[in-house]
């Protein structure tokens, strides 16, 4: 069956208004394959400004905004946080969510990603949920524990049937900005893992849930990792700020 592939682009707190200027009008000539959208991911501060010079460079509408992060509470005395009405009013369409840095670095635990992910879809946004597991977690073994337990509070906290609106990525740990890619065959395996664990739960949603990889994707690795059966697209951090090198790999996805 056809998915969804998209490509991702993670900035993380990098970028700037010249960097937007230059990816907007660097994007305007990429050559997509049929289905595939491609969604850029700045800082908060620079989300309307991504908005506004995707609309006047006239993007066409594979071109998406996407936030790296969201409040899962609606409204009120959050100091620094931002909310999913927010996003939507500066056309943000996707939210990164449960990202390995914000779940070490600022201590997110699965059961507060699940429910950032039910607040960004009742908002009518796409979450991008991220998992992956360690690098003594894979060489322990736990790898398939770890992401079943990232996956299932969240299936518990939304139910399986809203899956159709999410977009997973998976992330081993000890590839992100490490420029250790898993191998193109070890990623396709624990791809098809996670689509067998929502499978569990329903079969046709998980054929339609695209599943992107992520982990020091680049130029020269992305067209064989694309080319794998159940990884539709990627999750791009360093390689996205780099305008050539991320219209290559935008290109790479089918
Ligand atoms: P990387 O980051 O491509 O720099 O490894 C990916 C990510 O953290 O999303």
């Amino acid at each position: 069956m056809t998915r969804q592939a998209i490509v991702a682009a993670n900035w993380k707190m990098n970028g700037s208004l010249a960097l937007i200027d230059e990816m907007v009008s660097g994007l305007k000539d990429v050559k997509l394959n049929q289905n595939v959208d491609v969604v850029v991911c700045p800082s908060a501060p620079y989300l309307a400004a991504f908005a506004l010079a995707t609309k006047n460079e006239g993007l066409s509408e594979n071109f998406h905004l996407g936030a790296q992060n969201v409040s899962e509470h609606e409204k009120g005395a959050y100091t620094g946080e931002v909310s999913t009405t927010m996003l939507r009013e500066v056309s943000t369409e996707y939210v990164i969510l449960g990202h390995s840095e914000r779940r070490s670095l600022y201590k997110e635990t699965s059961t507060l990603v699940a429910h950032k992910v039910k607040a960004v879809l009742a908002a009518g946004l796409k979450p991008i949920l991220c998992i992956g597991e360690s690098e003594s977690e894979r060489t322990t073994g736990q790898t398939e524990v770890v992401l079943a337990a990232q996956l299932q509070p969240v299936i518990d906290e939304i139910g399986i049937e809203k899956f159709n609106e999410v977009v997973v990525a998976y992330e081993p740990v000890w590839a992100i900005g490490t420029g250790k890619t898993a191998s193109p065959a070890m990623a396709q395996e624990t791809h098809e893992f996670i689509r067998q664990f929502l499978a569990n739960a329903d079969v046709e949603v998980a054929k339609r849930v695209p599943l992107l990889y992520g982990g020091s994707v680049n130029a020269a690795n992305c067209e064989e990792l694309f080319a794998q059966a159940d990884i539709d697209g990627g999750l791009i951090g360093g390689a996205s700020l780099k305008v050539d090198e991320f219209k290559v790999i935008c290109s790479a996805a089918k």
